[in-house]
C-alpha cells in the first residue's frame, strides 16, 4: 500500500463521517435499525483514537477495530475491507479482496441493495484512468442506484418496497470512503 497516504485518508474518512452522522442515521432509519451512522462514527473514532495513541499502518488499525470492536452487520464486513487493503501489495488489490471476503461472508450479489453495490463498481474502476476519481465517483452512484433497489439482504429485506426511495446506508458509508481516498490521492 505504498501509493496512498493512509494516515490522511482515515483522518478525511473519520472527519466526513462525522459530517454525515446524521444523514448516514436517516438512511438506516429508513430502511433499518437506525444505528448505522453510529457504527460507523464510533469505529471511526476508535480507530484515529488507537492510531493516535499506538501508530501503525492507518488500514491496519482501521480493521483490528472494525473486527473486534464494531456492532452491527456493517462492522465485521467493514473490518475484513480494511483488513484486506492493509494486507494487499497495492490499494486496488485490497479493495478487490475486500469485496470478495465480504461477498464470501454475506453472500451478497450485485443488485442486493447493501453495501457490496456501492463497492463492487468502485473496484472495477480503479483499474481504468484516474483510478481514484473514477472510484469515488463509481462508489457515489452505485449508492444513489440502491435507491431504487428492493433488498435481498440485511434488515432492509424485511421492508420489501418500503425501503425505496432512499440510498442503502451501508453503500452510503462506501462511498464517503471512497470520497476520502480521493481527496487525499488527487
Ligand atoms: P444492522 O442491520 O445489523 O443494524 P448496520 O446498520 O451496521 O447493521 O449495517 C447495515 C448495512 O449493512 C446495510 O446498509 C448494508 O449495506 C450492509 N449489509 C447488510 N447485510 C449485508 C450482506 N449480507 N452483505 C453485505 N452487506 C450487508
Ligand atoms: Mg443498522
Ligand atoms: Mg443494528
Amino acid at each position: 500500500m505504498m501509493e496512498l497516504d493512509q494516515d490522511a485518508v482515515l483522518r478525511r474518512y473519520a472527519t466526513a463521517v462525522d459530517a454525515a452522522h446524521g444523514e448516514l442515521t436517516r438512511l438506516d432509519r429508513h430502511s433499518g435499525d437506525g444505528d448505522f451512522g453510529d457504527n460507523l462514527r464510533a469505529g471511526l473514532r476508535a480507530a484515529v483514537a488507537r492510531h493516535d495513541r499506538a501508530g501503525g499502518p492507518a488500514f491496519a488499525v482501521l480493521g483490528e477495530v472494525f473486527l473486534d470492536e464494531v456492532g452491527g452487520t456493517s462492522g465485521p464486513l467493514f473490518g475484513l475491507l480494511f483488513t484486506e487493503i492493509a494486507r494487499a501489495d497495492g490499494f486496488a488489490a485490497g479493495a478487490a479482496a475486500g469485496l470478495a471476503a465480504i461477498r464470501r461472508v454475506g453472500e451478497a450479489e450485485i443488485g442486493d441493495r447493501t453495501l457490496v453495490d456501492a463497492l463492487a463498481p468502485a473496484v472495477d474502476a480503479l483499474h481504468g484512468p484516474h483510478p481514484f476519481a473514477a472510484a469515488a465517483r463509481a462508489a457515489a452512484d452505485g449508492a444513489a442506484r440502491t435507491a431504487g433497489l428492493r433488498a435481498r439482504r440485511g434488515r432492509a429485506s424485511y421492508l420489501g418496497d418500503r425501503a425505496l426511495g432512499a440510498a442503502d446506508p451501508g453503500a452510503a458509508g462506501i462511498a464517503l470512503l471512497f470520497w476520502a481516498v480521493a481527496s487525499v490521492a488527487e
